[in-house]
């Protein structure tokens, strides 16, 4: 961002708090220029000749309105000068005024452009660097807080780009303070307000080097409470946050089926994080070689040793390796305790991977990450042999439940399923998407409770199951979840409301009975609100009520156009 567009837009700021009194400054700055030497010679010069004319004119009884072209001179420069002294104090009152115009009047200093942003004219400008040289000792801008002389010099140097925005947490020593300053030096350079985006309730020394770099405020979503969720004979009540009206009330009405069914009970069949480098060789040969290395059983112990030296918690389970030409991905497999384990897997790699450089010294590495892991993408290899936490879920809904609490029937549900979630979804080609809306309930929950919600990619991969049981009667319904990644320590699950939402379910922090513990439970929670969400909303559309509640809990009849 260049100087220039720096003072157009810091005006815009500035303008609306300091510059209004200076609307008409530079006639008055131009005024002063005047030598006023020479002003009062020639003023009392012209008062000292009219008033010896005027005393000649009574000694020669000499009429007054009778004037020759000297005298004519003389009074015309004497009203100019009255004209100008009057000006010149004038402005000076002004100045000194508290500023009393209107927004009208505001409006008539700032020129508009077609997009609607203001441009501050440069007459302005000069005036806003004035009034903050000479006056401003504090200034109210935006964000309610007033900014300090001394925070004023750090803003005006992250705007001019002396300080670079990123190093005000590690120069100031305060993270609340760097936040702000950022804050107000950006609403500067962009010239677009931030009033609306909270600055004040986070704090900004718990996301330092964890969450979030160069923050500036946080954003509000609200959190809505689904259940109890009667899940293994334990009740849950979910938090979900998001801003997608219905969701919340429908996972709700599903958590309701099941509890008056009796409740869901969820299995864990795998608990494994992963993580797969890239690595080269000169020949497929080579490469080949380093893979029946890596997948020799008898080899395993002294490779898991090396992985598991950097944590207590991460633990190898398994190698797999997938060959394309010469070169080699490797796909590690741990578990990794409470935490989701990205970290965790990462470091155990590394140590494997510095390992393997003595008898593979030919091994050229291109990555840490291959993509063969799969992290935030959507692939076959989580879908088929899971990653993080792998989470089947069922419950048996009766028929009276189906029809009171669902508002349909057994056959409904079931035709539909086999319908939509899976012919429909194999015919659109589907990844891991069998199913209505898993990522729905996977989202909501992974931002109440700090996971990180780019995994909800593979975490959503999901096959919802309807058949119908007892004769027909009853319906079964499952979901099967095979790469839940959740954790209950590190990253943002220490966020304060993220933290509160996860002791809300039990979960809260390392398990310190059993490692892992809380973060199984919280993939088991996850599957089962799922569960509850796919139920209610399949019926839903099954009684063909989707558009109807849509119309009511999703749409608002406020007026949403933007405002200027
Ligand atoms: P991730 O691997 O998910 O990115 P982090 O590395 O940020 O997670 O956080 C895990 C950290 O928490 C590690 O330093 C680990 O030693 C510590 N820790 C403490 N208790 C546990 C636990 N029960 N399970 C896993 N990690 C734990």
């Amino acid at each position: 961002m260049g100087k220039a567009q720096f003072d157009q837009h810091s005006g815009d700021q500035m303008l609306k708090t300091e510059n209004k009194k200076m609307v008409d400054s530079p006639k008055a700055f131009d005024a002063i220029s005047i030598p006023m030497g020479i002003f009062f010679t020639v003023f009392f010069s012209v008062v000292y000749y009219l008033l010896i004319r005027w005393r000649e004119k009574i000694r020669n009884s000499t009429p007054l309105h009778v004037v020759n072209m000297s005298e004519m001179a003389a009074i015309i420069t004497f009203f100019a000068s009255c004209i100008y002294l009057l000006g010149f104090f004038g402005m000076n009152f002004v100045q000194a005024t508290p500023f009393t115009e209107t927004e009208e009047e505001d409006e008539v200093e700032e020129e508009t452009t077609p997009c609607g942003a203001s441009v501050i004219r440069e007459s302005d400008i000069v005036s806003v660097k004035e009034v903050m040289k000479k006056e401003v000792e504090t200034v109210i801008v935006a964000t309610d807080t007033v900014v300090t002389e001394e925070d004023e010099e750090v803003i005006q140097a992250v705007v001019s780009g002396r300080t670079p925005s990123y190093s005000l947490e590690s120069k100031l020593g305060d993270c609340k303070r760097a936040a702000f300053i950022r804050r107000v030096a950006l609403e500067r350079i962009t010239g677009k307000s931030l009033e609306g985006l909270p600055l004040e309730g986070l704090d900004y020394e718990s996301i330092l080097g964890q969450c979030c770099e160069m923050p500036v405020g946080y954003v509000q979503i609200p959190v809505g409470i689904a259940g109890p969720l009667l899940l293994d004979g334990m009740e849950f009540s979910v938090p979900m946050a998001t801003t997608e009206g219905c969701l919340v009330a429908s996972t709700n009405r599903g958590c309701k089926a099941i509890y008056v069914s009796g409740g869901a009970t969820s299995v864990l069949l795998k608990d494994g994080m992963t993580r797969a480098p890239v690595v080269r060789f000169a020949t497929a040969k080579r490469a080949a070689d380093l893979k029946f290395f890596l997948e020799e059983p008898l080899n395993f112990g002294t490779l898991a040793s090396v992985f598991n030296k950097s944590s207590r918690f991460g633990r190898l389970q398994t190698i797999r390796c997938a060959i394309a030409g010469k070169n080699l991905y490797i796909r590690f497999t741990c578990s990794t305790g409470d935490a989701m384990g990205m970290n965790m897997v990462s470091k155990g790699v590394q140590n494997v991977l510095e390992y393997l450089q003595a008898d593979f010294p030919d091994m050229d590495v291109i990555g840490i990450s291959g993509n063969y892991c799969s992290d935030k993408k959507p692939a076959a290899v989580n879908w088929i042999e899971g990653r993080g936490k792998s989470v089947v879920c069922e419950a048996v809904i009766p028929e009276e439940v189906v029809k009171k609490v669902l508002k349909t029937d057994v056959a409904s549900l079931v035709e539909l399923n086999m319908l939509k979630n899976l012919t429909g979804s194999a015919m659109a080609g589907a990844l891991g998407g069998f199913n209505a809306h898993a990522s729905n309930i996977v989202s909501a929950v992974y931002l109440a409770t700090g996971q990180d919600p780019a995994q909800n990619v593979e975490s959503s991969h999901c096959i919802t199951m309807m058949e119908a049981v007892n004769g027909g009667k009853d319906l079964h319904v499952s979901v099967t979840m095979p790469s839940i990644e959740v954790g209950t320590v590190g990253g943002g699950t220490q966020l304060a409301s993220q933290s509160a939402c996860l002791n809300l379910l039990g979960v809260k922090g390392a398990n310190r009975e059993c490692a892992g513990g809380n973060a199984r439970q919280l993939a088991k929670v996850v599957a089962g609100s799922v569960l509850a969400g796919e139920l209610s909303l399949m019926s839903a559309i099954a009684a063909g009520q989707l558009v109807k509640s849509h119309m009511k809990y999703n749409r608002s009849s406020k007026d949403v156009s933007a405002k200027p």
